[in-house]
Parts: structure tokens; sequence; C-alpha cells
């Protein structure tokens, strides 16, 4: 069986290491892009069952590159959260027009992260890919 696979679009070294493990302990497959131009040629060529989006990126934002996942027939299922910054008010609304379908602040509270993760792909990591369930 495949386990689910996360993309994980965050710039941040350490946020990034921090998320990569939180997931790999739960048993999800992480492909890791550090910029939005990676990120889009991952997610058409992995094809994720759910893409973590950070907002705040070199180049094109995640604002930007989420609004081009959910305008592409092929990726627009691909539920996308946002990596929001705390400090950043409003990023929250900015993420939900954008096409977002759900954020989570940074900091990350660890505890919360996966229960967050897995409301959107599931709660077994080897359960069928998001889109092919119920
Ligand atoms: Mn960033």
């Amino acid at each position: 069986m495949e386990r689910k696979k996360v993309l994980v679009i965050e710039d941040n070294d350490l946020n990034m290491k921090l998320v990569a493990a939180l997931l790999s302990i739960s048993h999800f497959e992480v492909i890791k892009a550090a910029n939005a131009e990676q990120g889009l040629q991952l997610a058409r060529k992995e094809r994720p069952g759910l893409i973590l989006m950070d907002i705040q990126l070199p180049g094109m934002d995640g604002l930007t590159a989420t609004r081009l996942i959910k305008e592409d027939e092929d990726l627009k299922n691909i539920p996308v959260i946002a990596l929001t910054s705390y400090a950043m008010q409003g990023d929250e609304q900015k993420a939900f027009a954008a096409g977002c379908t759900g954020y989570i602040p940074k900091p990350i509270d660890t505890r919360k992260f996966i229960e967050v993760v897995e409301e959107f792909l599931g709660e077994d990591p080897l359960d069928q890919p998001v889109g092919s369930k119920k």
C-alpha cells in the first residue's frame, strides 16, 4: 500500500524540518519544495493528497501559487492548507480567498498540526488517497 503524499512548500529551513519530521512520524510521505515554482512542478509530477503552502516565499508567493493550483484542472481538487504567520493579521482571510481549504498558524503547534493534516487527508496514512474515498 502506498503512503499518502503531502507536498510541503516552505522556504524556511527550520519550519520545513519540523513539518517534515511531524509528517514522517505519522507515516506520511513528504515531498519538499523550497519555492512555489518548484512546488507547482512537483504537484504535477507527484499528485500529492494534500499541499501545505507557506504564504511568504521567494519569487511567487503562496497565495498566487494556490490560485494557479485552483485554476488548474489537474490540480484543483488537491486541498491546500496555508502555513500562515501569527504576526501577519489577515493572512487567513487571504488564504481562503485564494482557495485554501484551511490554515495552520506559525509557529506550528506540534500537537495540533497532525490533527489538521489528518482532518484533510483522513486518519489512516495508508488509506486511499483523497478523491477516491466515499
Ligand atoms: Mn516563508
